[in-house]
């Protein structure tokens, strides 16, 4: 399998490319080809597999650059993680003019305010400072098509279940839900449940 065979957009294979992969990982060859074709996907995976580059791939395939209005939500745990996702979505969509804002607690309220406000594409951050997007209605949600969980048994361990319900509540009831897991406990089948609909497990 190569990432050719996948079908996805030429500017975001060239932006693959670019970045020096040559051909997927095994995660990259189990979930993207569901999630692209729509279905809720739960991947039960370590760092180290690939799988931030999964479901960036994936948001990337989903977009459409031409509405400048959030249409994939990445929410993890750490303001780290949600800068690392930020980076490797706008490197792996270097060829697809595509904006994408991290949205993280200890910034500038006010420049997230406005950045958001100018419409991005893809959001990366963090429940506590996405939820506050949303109240504000500085992020609008009317467009969003997917929703990422990653590293959803830590999101869980640090206390976020209120806020990524918050969110949720907020979405488009027909939005594509990925969650990328280390492991699956109790709470993450129980929101699994509630978020997702006849998913696709896959575990690497
Ligand atoms: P992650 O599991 O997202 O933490 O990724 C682990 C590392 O694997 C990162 O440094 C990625 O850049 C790298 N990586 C992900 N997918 C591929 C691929 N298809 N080919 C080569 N390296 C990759």
């Amino acid at each position: 399998p190569t990432f050719d065979s996948i079908g996805l957009k030429e500017d975001l294979l060239r932006g693959i490319y670019a970045y020096n992969f040559e051909k997927p990982s095994a995660i990259q060859q189990r979930a993207i080809v569901p999630i692209i074709r729509g279905r809720d996907v739960i991947a039960q995976a370590q760092s180290g597999t690939g799988k931030t580059a999964t479901f960036s791939i994936s948001a990337l395939q989903a977009i459409d650059t031409s509405v400048r209005e959030t249409q994939a939500l990445i929410l993890s745990p750490t303001r780290e993680l949600a800068t690392q996702i930020q980076s490797v979505v706008l490197a792996l969509g270097d060829y697809m003019n595509v904006q994408c804002h991290a949205c993280i607690g200890g910034t500038s309220v006010g420049e997230d305010m406005r950045r958001l406000e100018n419409g991005v594409h893809v959001v990366s951050g963090t429940p506590g400072r996405v939820y506050d997007m949303i109240r504000r209605r500085s992020m609008r949600t009317r467009n969003i098509k997917m929703l990422i969980l990653d590293e959803a048994d830590e999101l869980l361990n640090r206390g976020f279940k209120e806020q990524i319900y918050d969110v949720y509540r907020h979405l488009p009831p027909a939005t594509q839900v990925v969650v990328l897991s280390a492991t699956l406990p109790h709470d993450v089948l129980e929101m699994t449940q509630n978020f997702m609909t006849d998913p696709i497990r896959i575990l690497v």
